[in-house]
């Protein structure tokens, strides 16, 4: 699953966190309260998910905050989801940079550095190719 489907699986338990929320807050007193509670958590998960979706690199930071948000504003799971996925996904960047060709390579006879489409080494005479 990528950040995307877990921001939209955030956004998803948002919706359903603040819709929970003007239903409880509609029955009034106490509940009113733990209602506007509930929606100003799912609120603060919102921004959460804009801060993570505008700067992937800080994910891990903002992946731990909505997952504690999630637990304390009434056990939200799609948000508690999408805080695990937040915490655990790397930005592409980083595993591209693996997978890169190297600019250059070593001669196995002789160990000098070599241009990276030589079929001889200009050094020893190797042939390079296989
Ligand atoms: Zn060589």
């Amino acid at each position: 699953m990528s950040l995307v489907g877990g921001i939209l699986g955030l956004l998803a338990g948002i919706a359903l966190g603040l819709l929970g929320a003007v239903a409880t807050f509609f029955v009034g007193g106490i509940g009113g309260i733990f209602g506007a509670y509930i929606a100003g958590v799912n609120a603060i998960i919102l921004v959460g998910a804009i801060m993570l979706y505008q700067n992937p690199n800080s994910a891990h930071t903002w992946g731990i905050i909505i997952l504690i948000l999630s637990i304390i504003g009434g056990l939200n799971i799609f948000a508690l989801i999408g805080g695990i996925l937040a915490m655990t996904w790397k930005p592409s960047g980083a595993s591209a940079a693996v997978g890169a060709q190297p600019i250059s390579r070593i001669c196995p006879q002789c160990g000098r550095v070599l241009e990276k489409d030589v079929k001889f080494c200009p050094y020893c005479g190797k042939n390079l190719e296989k």
